[in-house]
């Protein structure tokens, strides 16, 4: 391992080396005054769309920095936080030679990127109670470990880790510590963001698609320190976050209110939902979640997830995973639906 913690040598040298491609939106930036735009072949006749997208999205992210007490300089924006995980391995994983480290049972897009970036995926398996095994991940740290990958709340075991568990291993790695915070909207815990200026290697990434109602635009977002932030901008496609989505993303966060009202309303249900499964015969285990799904453990998960999906409503059934055997994850919805939910579960109870 590295004896300190250092950026330019955790880059691969080919990243570092390069220079970003220069669009036309790049070259020269407006300062309000009214131009002639004839320097990128765009079509002039006006639709709306017709002109290419801020490649800075710099409008969007002072909305967020204002929003999360960050400066602008700490964000980038990608086309949903797979584009952003995609950026961190390319930005820092040299393919063949490199390893990153992930905790299954947890998101399959890391261990998806990695074999995309031919990039070494080490797992080190969740302890029983879901809880990150620090000192079996120390034992897998070498100095090709570029990553280290923490889900928190994870999915899909909807548990946030400690903060004793995710500091030690911030304090004591010296590559980056992706903490992905899909689901820290629904949280008790706090966002590792009220952190990122204490540790260096720390990046968070966060996205629309859930709490914010927006998975259908998507629009990711990676936090981390203002030189780990221009190394990914160095290597994003320029106009990786399309006009409409900027557009819709600006509107939504202009509606704080009606945000957090949906996810006082996904928590309550969350909680019914626990209380009303938890009556059930075929329920064997509800695990705690910080998260709008539960992860539960029942009787015959194959046969429950079959028969639900007779009744028209589909499910994850997560028992391939390792630690989640006869398990099922289910996704908090609306009144309506939860009702439906239990309804079709308590007639195939009796
Ligand atoms: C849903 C989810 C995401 C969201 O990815 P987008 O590409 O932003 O839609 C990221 N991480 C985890 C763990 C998720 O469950």
């Amino acid at each position: 391992m590295n004896s300190e913690f250092n950026l330019e040598n955790l880059v691969r040298p080919n990243v570092l080396k390069m220079k970003p491609y220069s669009s036309a939106r790049d070259e020269f930036k407006t300062e309000g005054q009214k131009m002639t735009f004839l320097d990128a072949n765009e079509n002039p006749f006006e639709n709306g769309v017709n002109r290419y997208p801020d490649p800075q999205q710099l409008k969007l992210k002072q909305v967020l920095a204002s929003q999360k007490r960050v400066s602008v300089s700490n964000i980038l924006l990608g086309n949903g936080s797979d584009e952003v995980l995609d950026l961190i391995f390319r930005a820092f994983c040299r393919p063949q030679v490199d390893n990153v480290i992930t905790l299954p049972p947890t998101y399959g897009m890391y261990e998806v990127l990695a074999e995309l970036n031919e990039i070494e995926d080490r797992k080190v398996l969740l302890k029983n109670d879901f809880q990150p095994n620090v000192e079996r991940i120390f034992t897998e740290v070498d100095d090709k470990t570029k990553l280290i990958f923490l889900c928190s709340p994870n999915n899909p075991t909807g548990n946030s880790f400690s903060e004793a568990s995710v500091e030690k291993i911030l304090r004591n790695f010296n590559g980056l510590v992706v903490i992905d915070e899909a689901y820290i909207d629904f949280s008790a815990d706090k966002s590792w963001l009220e952190r990122l200026e204490e540790f260096p290697n720390l990046v968070i990434t966060q996205t629309l698609s859930k709490a914010y109602g927006l998975a259908g635009i998507r629009l990711g977002i990676c936090y981390a320190s203002a030189e780990i932030i221009s190394i990914l901008n160095k290597i994003k496609p320029p106009y990786n976050v399309n006009e409409l989505t900027q557009h819709k993303a600006l509107e939504r966060l202009s509606k704080p209110e009606e945000v957090k009202q949906e996810i006082v309303v996904l928590l309550e249900e969350r909680k019914r939902l626990e209380n009303d499964l938890s009556k059930m015969g075929f329920v064997k285990q509800i695990f705690g979640s910080d998260a709008n799904f539960l992860l539960v453990r029942v009787e015959d998960a194959g046969k429950k997830y079959e028969q639900l999906i007779k009744a028209g409503v589909v499910v994850r059934n997560r028992s391939n995973q390792e630690l989640c055997e006869n398990t099922l994850r289910f996704t908090v919805g609306t009144p309506e639906e939860n009702n439906q939910l239990i309804k079709i579960l308590k007639q195939l109870e009796a």
